[in-house]
């Protein structure tokens, strides 16, 4: 079982964006996007999930072909993301927004039923014992009843990757999770990456950070003004000569 993109193409006017890019996670591994900034990282990641049109190639998920299905059709396949720029509620609660998540697509999966009956309690119960297990992993078990307005940058994402597991997808895209994370929230962020994996979930991870991804990666995408620049085993792009010449080697003069 497999999320596989073959040839996506998106142009905004005169600008390719992502061209001619192919990609494919596997249930349970976790596979990273990386890039400089306007590389197209973004872009493939809406064009996956449906949130803007491509002029070629196909999305798959699981064999079946999503590539002209809307955004919600392919959240209710298993697609989960959180954004670059979170989109959050600054009044809503951390339970309230986790919470979401499991709803939006438990709804969608039990529609037929919920025709019949509205949310049973044995639905709440489940949505209940999912939500404790998560934040517990996470660490935000304490922070249920904070306003979303009040949390710093780095708990405010580590809340929208709970909210993104929550549904339960098959698979989780996360664009540049990391940033703007301390070194802790950093730690929880990668324990639960991995758990996903683990539990079969297939990750795709887009960072700017080469580190984080270093250790994560089954296997590493380079993107370089949309086009693939090279592809391989961390240590391999680690190692690559394009890359360190238009990427990696640019981040170590930076640093
Ligand atoms: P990354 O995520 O790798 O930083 P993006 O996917 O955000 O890169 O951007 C890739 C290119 O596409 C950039 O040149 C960016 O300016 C352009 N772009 C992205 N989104 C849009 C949009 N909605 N309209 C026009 N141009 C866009
Ligand atoms: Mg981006």
């Amino acid at each position: 079982m497999s999320l596989q993109t073959e040839g996506i193409v998106v142009r905004f006017g005169g600008v390719t964006a992502v061209d001619n890019i192919a990609l494919t996670v596997e249930r349970g591994q976790i596979i990273s996007v990386i890039g400089p900034n306007g590389s197209g990282k973004s872009t493939l990641f809406n064009a996956i999930t449906g949130l803007v049109p491509t002029q070629q190639g196909t999305v798959k998920i699981d064999g079946t072909d999503i590539s002209t299905a809307g955004t919600t059709a392919r959240v209710r396949a298993g697609l989960a993301r959180t954004f670059q720029t979170p989109r959050f509620d600054p009044q809503i609660t951390v339970r309230t927004a986790i919470t979401c998540g499991f709803y939006s697509t438990m709804n969608a999966r039990l529609l037929p039923s919920m025709l019949r009956a509205p949310t049973t309690q044995r639905d709440e119960a489940r949505a209940e014992a999912a939500y404790e297990r998560i934040v517990e992993s996470m660490g935000l078990t304490d922070l249920s009843d904070t306003l979303l307005g009040e949390l710093p940058m780095g708990q405010v994402r580590l809340v929208e990757v709970a909210r993104a597991i929550a549904s339960q997808p098959g698979y989780l895209l996360l664009d540049e999770p990391a940033a703007g994370l301390s070194a802790a929230e950093q730690k929880i962020l990668s324990k639960t990456i991995r758990d996903m994996a683990a539990e079969n979930i297939g990750v795709l991870l887009v960072e700017h950070n080469f580190e984080l991804v270093k250790n994560l990666a089954d296997n590493v995408t380079v993107l370089n003004r949309g086009q693939l620049l090279a592809r391989g085993t961390s240590s391999e792009i680690a190692q690559h000569p394009d890359v360190i010449n238009v990427y990696l080697g640019g981040e170590a003069n930076a640093a």
